[in-house]
């Protein structure tokens, strides 16, 4: 997500304190190594062979205000736990205000025993911010099961959120039950801490999407959004994801334009004049971040310019564009590989996603801060929550994890802090990575880990 500079909201204040451990996360000591082909594939490894499979079926309302959907879940541990744990975001305060908010219907399934909600920091005039299913006996790592959970989504007025509708479009990003488990780690209960910031952590899953819209306007959606027939007065769209950790859906009366990139299939959509422009400038950006980071991690890639409410929201494969700047855009480009294909928990780890897509900007825009300014003081790697407010919060780990990287790469020599970035990709592609991720993809830069160390991402 990128906030537009201008629109910082900062009276709001981030009341919760994130306090669980970090897992996997020390220090990396002993003389520096040199990759090896383990810790430096030359392409992304694959996503795990036992992640979940969802299909999600949203059906909007002809006045574009609220959601039917259904979700099927096939979930596969690699821990034993004996319940299923979803995050409700649209529930969280904020969302809530602006009258979105996501309400549990039937939850089906043959191993469902209990099915329960925890406050988790959502608005208390809703069911919760966690959905917790129970189930008859504990599943064993590798072991199956399967349940249906049935859902409203209620679309507020639009705003900078993950929710919205107004005159010309709905849109909504995490709108389903969120699956919220981390592998090798188990359920992530985080509150949703009530900020504009992401909170979340969701493993990539196979998933499909089924769209019901209102005939006569376009979708876009991750994954692509393929016309695929009628049901009743709606249009029914399609699409699938190999490895998707979340989706967000876009319905308009858009003006579309296409194009591909090297393999991927550009989709792009705007409210009024001509959209080739934007679907230009994404080209460009798309081109030269695959220069730094690797190859372009989906086949698609949607944009649905939305209102001026100044900033974009990413999704997998997927960006909600809420400003015409060019650093937006690359911003939320750059979350393709950081936060798409490398995953973090953003509540927790917020500046493995959010640093690296700000210092992203300044590689495409060949414009970049004075870091000295912008390091003082800083303290890069805390939870979301642990900042004093959000205007600290983007300061820090936007402005200041943006700084540290680009000082990072000129300490170390840009060709060899890049070549370390693609393999820090590469080895924890589709996975959720720790901070002791970047540390080791950098050991043999100990100039560069220097500078990570002092501004306290390490
Ligand atoms: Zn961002």
């Amino acid at each position: 997500m990128r906030r537009h500079a201008g629109a910082v909201i900062v009276a709001l204040l981030l009341l919760t304190a994130c306090t669980s451990a970090i897992p996997g996360q020390g220090r990396v000591d002993g003389p520096p190594a040199e990759p090896t082909p383990e810790s430096c594939p030359d392409v992304p490894v694959h996503p795990p062979e036992d992640r979940p499979v969802i299909d999600l079926d949203f059906e909007l309302a002809e006045d574009g205000r609220s959601v039917a959907g259904s979700e099927r879940v096939r979930f596969t541990p690699d821990l034993a736990t004996d319940e299923l744990v979803f995050r409700l975001t649209a529930n969280q305060p904020l969302s809530v205000a602006a009258g979105s908010g996501i309400d549990v219907g039937e939850v089906a399934g043959d191993d469902v025993a209990t099915v329960d909600f925890e406050p988790a920091g959502a608005d208390e005039s809703t069911q919760g911010g966690l959905l917790v299913i129970g189930l008859r006996t504990a599943l064993q790592p590798g072991q199956s099961t399967e349940v249906t959970i049935d859902f409203r989504l209620q679309l507020g007025a639009g705003t900078f959120d993950r929710f919205g509708q107004d005159a010309q479009t709905s849109w909504w990003g995490s709108g389903h039950p969120l699956l919220a488990w981390e592998l090798g780690v188990g359920w992530r209960r985080e509150p949703l801490v009530d900020t504009l910031g992401e909170t979340a952590s969701s493993p990539v899953a196979q998933t499909t999407l089924r769209v019901l819209a209102p005939a006569g306007r376009t979708v876009l959606m991750t994954g692509g959004a393929a016309e695929v027939g009628e049901d009743g007065a709606a249009t029914v769209w399609e699409s699938s994801s190999i490895a998707a950790r979340d989706v967000s859906v876009a319905v308009g009366e858009f003006t579309t334009a296409e194009g591909s990139v090297g393999g991927t299939r550009l989709i792009v959509g705007s409210p009024e004049g001509n959209p080739a422009e934007l679907l230009d400038r994404a080209g460009v950006a798309l081109t030269t971040l695959e220069q730094y980071f690797g190859e372009y991690p989906f086949d698609t890639l949607s944009i649905a310019r939305l209102a001026d409410y100044g900033g974009g929201i990413e999704y997998p494969a997927m960006i909600l564009l809420a400003d015409g700047g060019e650093v937006t855009l690359t911003h939320e480009i750059a979350h393709m590989w950081f936060y798409g294909m490398v995953g973090n928990d953003q509540g927790r780890d917020p500046w493995l996603d959010e640093s690296f897509a700000t210092y992203a900007e300044g590689l495409v825009t060949g414009r970049s801060e004075e870091p000295g300014a912008l390091l003082e003081d800083v303290e890069v790697g805390l939870p979301i929550g642990a900042y004093a407010s959000s205007a600290a919060y983007f300061e820090a780990v936007y402005g200041g994890g943006s700084a540290m990287l680009a000082l990072a790469r000129a300490r170390a020599g840009s060709e060899l802090f890049d070549a370390a970035l693609r393999c820090y990709v590469n080895a924890n592609a589709w996975q959720t990575a720790v901070p002791a991720d970047v540390e080791a993809a950098l050991q043999h830069l100990p100039a560069a880990v220097a500078v990570l160390r002092e501004a306290g991402a390490l």
